[in-house]
């Protein structure tokens, strides 16, 4: 290929042109007079995803991760470690496997971004440039939403959703818990990462329970009236911990969304007035996109708006936002849809900066959830960019879902994909091949 320099460049298409040139054919120039940089902020899911594929596609490219933990907790299956079906340390991934590819990780927090000189400022006081920004940089917290709540009260209080020392914590807490003690979870309204998560939780807590403090219970107030999967957890709260769970979703009467939390004396007060005082409290927040990407320019609200065939940010040139942080919807908020989301990013970046072939992004997700020892559902689905009111979105179609009154033998091969599904993605994203013990 022959390289132009941006001069020679500025000479074929006439000097006054270059000035006019649009940001992204001047992004080729750049470019081609030398490896494009790709800078991902956030190694998670998303990020680590679209740097394994970048890299493995093209080693030519210098692809660069900010992520400021140097091990990533993975929050899927966080839950099976809070019911004793997994170590903690078989959720923990360093980025050694991506540091092997020639992947370059910076241990850093992204501080800031500016989309016109195309940086990264970092906390240390580096910059970095790019060619092409991703930014993966998953969820941050709506502490006002709840009087009473922060990140001083959530250690005492602990939300647990970002998975690290929040899910240790919980653990701790309720292994701490004296048996006749009540565990109050309470649950935000859509949208949050993960839908189903939180009642695999509350099977997975109950399952603790059952096992070790049978006298306990556990209440959950739910800012919604419905579920993800609700008859197939509400099938399995039935079946083996009856007498255990009492789930208050919110209805026409009461409003069981928390308002308020005193970490101090422990009680939890919802939007209808009701006060429990609570022996552990695991407290899920309201949600939105990550920090940096509200510093980015790139939110509109809590989120982050995107093309949904590319994920191109709508709102700020040569960026792309995936995972937990972007409007995908109607895919969930899961580290499935961040893993495919992510192969539709780098294969727009290759297409971009790479000159490699474009496909048609092809999207999926499957979520499955534990609700006891060898029994697991899933739901899940196919999406395709489309349009509403003008509005891209991402349509389902072929959707699937477990059955009630499934079989054993289905509900255990099911909870077998799962721990094979984990296993992939971490090998995807991470180029981390699993010897980790599952089960403690
Ligand atoms: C309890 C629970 C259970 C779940 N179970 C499942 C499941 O079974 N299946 C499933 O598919 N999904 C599940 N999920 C959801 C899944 O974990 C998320 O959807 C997924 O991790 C999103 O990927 P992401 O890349 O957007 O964010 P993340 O994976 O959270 O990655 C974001 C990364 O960015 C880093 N970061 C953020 N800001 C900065 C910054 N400024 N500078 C540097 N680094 C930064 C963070 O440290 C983090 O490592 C679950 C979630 C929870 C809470």
């Amino acid at each position: 290929m022959v390289k132009l320099n941006r001069r020679e460049f500025g000479r074929l298409v006439g000097g006054a042109g270059v000035a006019a040139l649009s940001p992204v054919l001047f992004g080729h120039v750049a470019i081609a007079q030398g490896a494009a940089k790709i800078v991902i902020v956030g190694g998670g899911a998303g990020g680590a995803t679209v740097a394994r594929v970048l890299k493995s596609e093209d080693p030519q490219l210098d692809v660069t991760i900010v992520e400021e933990r140097v091990i990533y907790t993975t929050c899927f299956n966080s839950n099976h470690y809070l019911g004793g079906f997994r170590t903690f340390a078989s959720l923990q991934h360093s980025y050694d496997g991506l540091k092997e590819l020639g992947i370059t990780v910076v241990n850093d927090r992204a501080e800031d971004v500016d989309a016109a000189k195309r940086t990264v400022r970092l906390k240390s006081g580096g910059t970095l440039n790019y060619d092409r920004l991703v930014l993966s940089p998953g969820i941050g917290f709506k502490y006002d939403a709840i009087e009473g709540y922060s990140v001083q009260a959530a250690e005492r209080m602990p939300h647990a959703w970002i998975a690290g020392s929040q899910t240790v914590l919980l653990k701790q807490q309720l292994e701490a818990m004296e048996d006749g003690g009540v565990v109050v979870m309470t649950v935000p309204g859509n949208p949050y990462r993960c839908p189903p998560g939180p009642y695999e939780r509350v099977c997975m807590i109950a399952n603790y329970l059952k096992t070790s403090k049978p006298k306990s219970k556990l209440v959950v107030y739910d800012a919604k009236m419905t579920f993800s999967k609700q008859a197939l957890f509400e099938d399995a709260f039935r079946k083996y911990y009856e007498g255990i769970i009492d789930l208050n979703l919110t209805n026409e009467i009461d409003d069981f969304k928390v308002v308020r939390v005193d970490p101090k004396t422990m009680e939890v007060v919802t939007a209808a007035g009701i006060k429990m005082k609570a022996s552990v409290a695991n407290i899920i927040p309201p949600q939105k996109a990550g920090e940096i990407a509200q510093r980015a320019g790139c939110t509109e609200g809590d989120w982050c708006p995107v093309d949904p065939a590319r994920f191109t940010s709508t709102k700020v040139e040569n960026v792309y936002v995936l995972g937990d942080s972007s409007i995908a919807a109607e895919m969930p908020k899961s580290a499935f849809s961040a893993n495919s989301q992510a192969k539709a990013v780098a294969s727009d970046i290759l297409a971009e900066v790479a000159h490699k072939k474009r496909f048609p992004p092809r999207y999926r997700n499957t979520c499955w959830s534990l609700l006891a020892a060898d029994d697991s559902i899933k739901i899940g689905a196919n999406y395709a960019p489309a349009e509403k009111d003008g509005k891209g979105y991402l349509k389902a179609s072929g959707g699937f879902i477990s059955q009630r009154e499934e079989t054993a033998v289905v509900r255990h091969k099911n909870f077998e994909e799962s721990v094979a599904w984990y296993q992939a993605i971490i090998l995807d994203a991470f180029n981390d091949k699993i010897d980790k013990p599952v089960k403690g």
